[in-house]
């Protein structure tokens, strides 16, 4: 099955009860027994759910994976993937990152003994000389956020299993559209859903995505015993989202090629981060592991004044300005006040991530409004 028919037909059946064509949301905390241990493969809603185990066969297709593990959130998923590790273990992880996978590794599971070190990608012998006898797990976010570099998954991914080190990657940029870690050596592939799979800024949602069975034992085990699901609406949400995951993405990514090149022309802007670009350091990777460039493009304004950025931040009336991304609405972020508060400055500096640095979500608008919206506020500067 090609990608646009699984999103509308993997691990999705008519209902057998009624033959209603979508999903019902099993709005139910229990199911009832017959006799004692006699049920229908449904006990109590924590453990398993029907709308959540359609969207769980349904993820995994989209990841060629074998399983998948749905949780309320995006860092929910990634606390189940923390929980695997134990006091003393080490995580290397890239050092440009979400700013909430980074507070959850430094401060949660920091107090419990499990060291996180933030080292640069670019090149896997920098893994390889990371790497010590407590390595537990490799954390590769691709591309990154917001700087939009680019990790060679299949290269770190042989570093790691040579050196037998799970490895992790948070999908949640590109989308199961444009890049499947899972069929390029990774172990676990984390989806914040709230962004492109849910992809109508309705639901906060995330799930693991693996190809090994007996770690998707352990993840489900730890789904139960930790507790953080889904509400079966939201997995509603997340499946009807995502049957046109496809079209909003390669929608979204044609609209930013097309703003990363007004951006690259303009007098006010500086650097411009967008992979799509030939010049663009980590260009021949994302050609590599990419199906097409990605939606989101950050930019640096000329002159650098933490006053301009907020002029135009404060100024687009079709980009919001808001956190996330990854919806059919474009929204404008900064991140060093917003998404990577959590980072302190001098992390943020040192990989680039300036006061004056931009980042946008790219919806899937009509192009030709969202250039006007931006060139309106470049005016004011
Ligand atoms: N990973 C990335 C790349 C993200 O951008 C986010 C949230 O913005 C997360 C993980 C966390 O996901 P959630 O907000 O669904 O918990």
């Amino acid at each position: 099955m090609k990608f646009g028919t699984k999103v509308i037909h993997a691990g999705i059946e008519p209902d057998p009860s009624t033959g209603a064509i979508m999903t019902p949301i099993f709005q139910t905390s229990t199911y009832v027994q017959a006799a004692p241990g006699e049920h229908k493969g449904y006990e109590y809603a924590r453990t398993q759910n029907p709308t959540r185990a359609v969207l769980e066969k349904n993820l995994a297709a989209l990841e060629n994976g074998a399983d998948a593990i749905c949780f309320a959130s995006g860092l929910a998923a990634q606390d189940a993937v923390m929980k695997l590790l134990t006091s003393g273990d080490e995580i290397i992880s890239c050092n440009d990152l979400y700013g909430g996978s980074y507070r959850q590794m430094v401060r949660v599971y920091g107090k419990f003994g499990i060291k996180s070190k933030f080292i640069d990608m670019s090149d896997p012998q920098f893994v390889q000389d990371a790497i010590t006898p407590a390595t537990k797990l490799i954390w590769i976010e691709t591309p990154t956020n917001p700087m939009l570099n680019l990790i060679d998954i299949e290269a770190v991914c042989n570093v790691a299993k040579k050196n037998n080190i799970l490895t992790v990657v948070d999908n949640t940029f590109a989308s199961p559209y444009l890049q499947n870690p899972l069929d390029l050596g990774a172990d676990i592939v984390l989806h914040s859903a709230t962004k492109y799979i849910g992809g109508h800024s309705d639901v906060v949602h995330g799930c693991l995505v693996v190809k090994d069975l007996d770690l998707a034992a352990q993840l489900h085990f730890l789904q139960n015993a930790t507790g953080a699901v889904p509400a079966p609406q939201d997995c509603f949400l997340i499946l009807r989202g995502i049957k046109t995951l496809h079209v909003r993405v390669r929608e979204a990514c044609n609209n930013a090629a097309k703003i990363a090149a007004f951006l690259k022309n303009h007098p006010k802007v500086d650097k411009v981060y967008y992979p799509g670009f030939e010049s663009h350091p980590n260009h021949h990777i994302a050609k590599k592991q990419m199906r097409m460039f990605g939606a989101m493009v950050s930019f640096d304004i000329k002159g650098g004044k933490v006053e301009d950025a907020y002029k135009v931040l404060s100024n687009t009336h079709l980009f919001s300005l808001a956190e996330s991304l990854g919806g059919v609405e474009s929204l404008i972020g900064h991140p060093s006040s917003m998404t990577h508060a959590s980072i302190p400055r001098e992390e943020r500096l040192k990989v680039g991530l300036t006061d004056s640095l931009i980042r946008l979500s790219i919806g899937i608008e009509d192009v030709d409004d969202l250039i006007e919206d931006l060139a309106k506020a470049f005016e004011l500067l």
